[in-house]
């Protein structure tokens, strides 16, 4: 699998909400949002179980999802399911080797049941309302859920999960698990959004004075949102928006936007091929941006474990959060690898994402995979540094 080329700077005629939260840590992962090729990436297993999350609520808010009580949860059981063989078979195909079935997919029936409790939850909701389907109402609506919403100036675009205009909310469902304390909070990150979908209500003529978060344990958590902050939030991104433009027009690389930092490349999608990041990363990286190695392959054995081909690969450490000067990376299945080529040889150079550090042994660190999130990416042409 060859590491892919970062994507080709154009002028962004608007800014999502997501682009912008990218963007505020480093510009160059918000150019990828903007522009980067859907498909290029494996997603993150949890990302398919999180759209067919919001996808399933979605359609209980607008009324084409019916429960009979809140225990009659087979209908959203039954959407979910279908969400999510729809976005598994466009996965990308590493993802699809790695979890082929969708039931495989890590914590497939907790989300599952999370989710059937929230839909049937507002499924029912909406009945003891009498709320019609949302498809039949006036465009005057005061509900929206999922609509794709503009500013005046057309220079901000987003799609709330669900704005209800009578309790003058926006509401963001969240699938991911968050522990402790910070389940109780909307987060910094949480609030930037929705604040910009108050904005984007306000521009749409729905009054909206609160944002809610509703996390996939049904916790709720509620901030209060003035016509001003929504408004700075706003101005922000167009700010972001026209710095990105700028770069743009003097003729910026992605490279030339990138902030690389431990805290900015956190989770980045980017990593793979972003040659700031491995020009910067440092091992003290390592224990909040996970564990990474670029090196050079000395050696690749592959040995057939239960019927399964497995490849060590051995390194010579180029760059990482790797504090060796060699790397074994341990066992990775010999398809993961073949996706476009063969496996990697000697004198190859491959870029490993997301794996598990395990233990030195000498000079050399030992690295595991992790199932849903290390990959093994080779470059085309070694330019990451100017050494060849
Ligand atoms: S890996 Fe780091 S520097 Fe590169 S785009 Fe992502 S956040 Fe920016």
């Amino acid at each position: 699998m060859f590491a892919p080329e970062p994507p080709d700077l154009v002028q962004l005629a608007r800014i999502t909400p997501s682009i912008y939260e990218a963007g505020l840590t480093c510009l160059a992962k918000a150019a990828w949002y903007a522009l980067g090729g859907h498909g290029v990436l494996p997603d993150n297993p949890a990302a398919i179980l999180g759209t067919s999350f919001h996808e399933v609520v979605a359609a209980a808010h607008r009324g084409t999802l019916m429960a009979a009580n809140h225990s009659d949860r087979t209908p959203a059981r039954q959407l979910f399911d279908e969400t999510v063989r729809t976005l598994h078979k466009k996965a990308h195909p590493l993802v699809k080797l790695k979890f082929p079935i969708p039931e495989r997919l890590p914590y497939y029936n907790l989300h599952r049941e999370r989710t059937s409790i929230i839909a049937a939850h507002i499924a029912v909701s909406r009945l003891s309302t009498g709320s019609p389907v949302e498809t039949l109402r006036a465009s005057t609506s005061p509900v929206r859920t999922e609509s794709r919403l503009c500013s005046k100036d057309g220079l901000i675009v987003g799609r709330a999960d669900h704005i209800d205009g009578k309790s003058e909310s926006v509401v963001d469902y969240k699938s991911g698990y968050v522990v402790g304390a910070d389940a109780d909070a909307v987060s910094d990150s949480e609030a930037r959004q929705l604040r910009l979908y108050a904005y984007l209500a306000g521009e749409n003529g729905i009054y909206v004075s609160k944002g809610i978060v509703v996390r996939g344990s049904g916790q709720r958590c509620e901030l209060p949102i003035s016509p001003a902050e929504a408004e700075a939030e706003a101005n922000s991104a167009r700010t972001q928006l026209q710095t990105i433009n700028a770069a743009v027009n003097n003729g910026a690389v992605f490279s030339d936007l990138a902030s690389p930092s431990p805290q900015s490349c956190k989770s980045c999608v980017c990593i793979p091929f972003c040659t700031s990041f491995w020009a910067s990363v440092k091992p003290e990286w390592s224990p909040g941006c996970g564990s990474h190695v670029e090196g050079n392959v000395i050696d690749a054995e592959s040995r057939l474990i239960q019927g399964v081909s497995l490849t060590t690969l051995s390194l010579a450490v180029r760059s990482g959060t790797i504090a060796g000067q060699n790397a074994s990376v341990e066992q990775i299945p010999s398809d993961w690898m073949k996706i476009e080529d063969d496996l990697p040889c000697s004198g190859d150079v491959v870029r490993v994402v997301h794996g598990r550090e395990l233990e030195m042994n000498g000079n050399t660190a030992v690295v595991r995979i992790d199932k849903a999130m290390t990959a093994v990416w080779r470059l085309r042409v070694d330019t990451s540094r100017g050494d060849e």
